[in-house]
């Protein structure tokens, strides 16, 4: 299978894919204490949102001061949806609160318990207080409070959130909820508790109401999208058969679908692909990461590893570039039916999409919104992911002399060793270093591929994105709620990209599109190809 490839990542390719291997293998034996997770690093994303959406910086040590209280009411908590809500709650508020109390009704032994297993494992700054059975104390200290259920507290700074069916519902205003929990579904609760996070981060940030009001009487339906507070959607199955499907990317959106992957109880196979491994920054973005070994382990195979543990599907993980992965046999052998994406560059969804799925459905984000773009191999005229998403422009060389600071002139004989003539013409700050590799004899080539590493692996203030959980949470319930659908009926009619605009703002910032294919993609192009090569391959596995 051909895959197009481009940016960083294409640099030498193999002597890269031979490093990343070398250094994936033997697996790493997890030996790594409590404290190691470096705090800072943790809140580094969610804060540089906060900055941006401020428009000031943020007082790191005021910020986790601050105190949240979460709680919820017996009634809605009995229920499956309610227990979703908390416990996915719970998962994000411990990556944005620094000081966070968690008010249980008495009765609920196993939420209890569920609740304080996960607090000790995914803390990131000082453990929850636990507290059972107050629900009637004084919470005037509260920053922000969420609550589980339908009621308002008059007076205090809370957002109650409900979900049912397929229905999420959420409001920091007077008036109550809709206090029907009854239909099992939990795509729409961890929307509600992404909702529920995101109306708490809001208070913490102190954003202005005038930019950003407190979220008020918000229905949202992950089934049709609408606000139609009347139709809560088809009842889920307790289980859902998958197909061979293929998750890219174990980060902050991947991290979302394998928790519904568990909560959905899908069964079948389920293969993670992501280059690489979890670090400290992914502590206050993805959702699942805990203290002790998950950091500097392998992203697909750690997460792969979970959803084992916790779900129903047969999970496996590959250390490796998609473009890479599809070509080799767990892939080939896999011949995903469907394929999801938790990516965040361009080149690698289009090359997942080259492995031209049934269905290939994509999970993006920025600071506060979340989208899911979907391809289907059976509709004529919808975009695919390469014609949605367009390749940046790039001129190699001149991000290889970025990458290096060696002098264009040089590059272009990438066989020979460094010079001194290669030191005098390159970037004054990076000649320190060059200077060493010329005396370990390295070649130009090599020189581009250790840049190339140490931008991908090493250096991650290259490579930081200002990132918050809730939203990736949410984008995964847009793709989850995409591929349930897709389950349930495959020929119903699907748009081709759903964006919810801000979580900030509500249900009245989405918006559903269908883009139109690019005559010029391989999609359009090829059509014929991909179908009939797909036939063939499928007889091939058949026989
Ligand atoms: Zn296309």
């Amino acid at each position: 299978m051909s895959s197009h490839r481009g940016g960083t990542a294409d640099l030498h390719r193999s002597n890269f894919h031979d490093e990343l291997c070398s250094r994936a293998q033997p697996p790493t034996i997890c030996t790594w204490r409590s404290d190691m997770i470096d705090q800072d690093k943790a809140a580094s994303r969610p804060m540089a949102v906060a900055a941006a959406l401020t428009g000031r910086s943020i007082d790191d040590m005021a910020f986790h001061e601050q105190l949240v209280v979460l709680t919820g009411e017996l009634r809605a908590l009995r229920t499956p949806n309610g227990r979703w809500i908390f416990v996915d709650a719970v998962r994000l508020l411990l990556r944005v609160a620094g000081k966070l109390l968690i008010d249980i009704p008495e009765g609920l032994d196993d939420l209890t318990q569920e609740v304080r297993q996960i607090c000790e494992t995914c803390y990131v700054r000082q453990q929850p207080t636990i507290r059972i059975g107050q629900l009637d104390s004084d919470l005037s200290d509260a920053k922000a409070i969420l609550n589980i259920g339908c009621q308002p507290r008059s007076g205090a700074p809370c957002v109650s959130v409900s979900a049912n069916g397929w229905l999420c519902r959420a409001t920091s205003g007077p008036a109550s909820l809709d206090g029907d929990f009854s239909q099992a579904n939990p795509i729409s609760s961890l929307f509600a508790a992404s909702i529920g996070v995101s109306e708490v981060f809001k208070r913490l940030i102190e954003m202005s109401d005038d930019i950003s009001p407190p979220i008020e009487n918000m229905t949202f339906s992950l089934f049709d999208h609408s606000d139609d507070p009347g139709d809560i959607g088809p009842t889920l199955p307790s289980t859902l058969e998958i197909p061979n499907t293929l998750l890219v990317g174990g980060g902050a959106i991947g991290s979302g679908v394998a928790l519904l992957a568990a909560q959905l109880a899908l069964r079948g196979k389920l293969h993670v692909v992501d280059k690489q491994q979890y670090a400290d920054e992914n502590m206050g973005t993805c959702v699942l990461m805990e203290r002790n070994g998950w950091s500097k382990r392998g992203k697909a195979a750690r997460l792969a590893e979970w959803i084992s543990d916790n779900g129903s599907a047969t999970a496996s993980g590959e250390r490796d570039f998609i473009a890479d992965a599809a070509s080799r046999e767990t892939c080939q052998a896999l011949a995903p039916s469907v394929v999801i994406n938790g990516l965040d560059d361009v080149v690698a969804r289009h090359d997942a999409q080259m492995l031209w799925p049934d269905i290939i459905l994509d999970g993006g984000i920025n600071n506060l919104g979340a989208a899911v773009v979907q391809h289907r191999l059976d509709n004529l005229g919808k975009a695919c992911l390469r014609c949605t998403f367009k390749l940046p422009e790039v001129d190699t060389h001149a991000m290889q002399a970025d990458l290096t600071g060696l002098d264009i002139r040089a590059l272009i004989e990438p066989g020979r060793q460094l010079t001194a003539e290669d030191l005098e013409s390159a970037a004054p700050d990076k000649r320190e270093r060059l200077r060493k590799q010329m005396s370990e004899g390295k070649t130009i080539c090599s020189i581009v591929s250790e840049a190339a590493m140490a931008r991908l692996g090493v250096n991650l203030d290259a490579e930081f994105r200002p990132s918050v959980p809730f939203v990736a949470t949410a984008a995964a319930s847009l793709v989850m709620a995409e591929f349930a659908k897709y389950l349930l009926n495959p020929s119903a009619a699907y748009h081709q990209t759903t964006v919810f605009g801000s979580l900030f703002l509500g249900a009245t910032s989405s918006a559903r599109i269908n883009r139109a294919a690019d005559p010029s993609c391989l999609c359009v192009i090829h059509r014929e190809t991909i179908l009939s090569s797909k036939v063939r391959l499928r007889q091939h596995l058949e026989v």
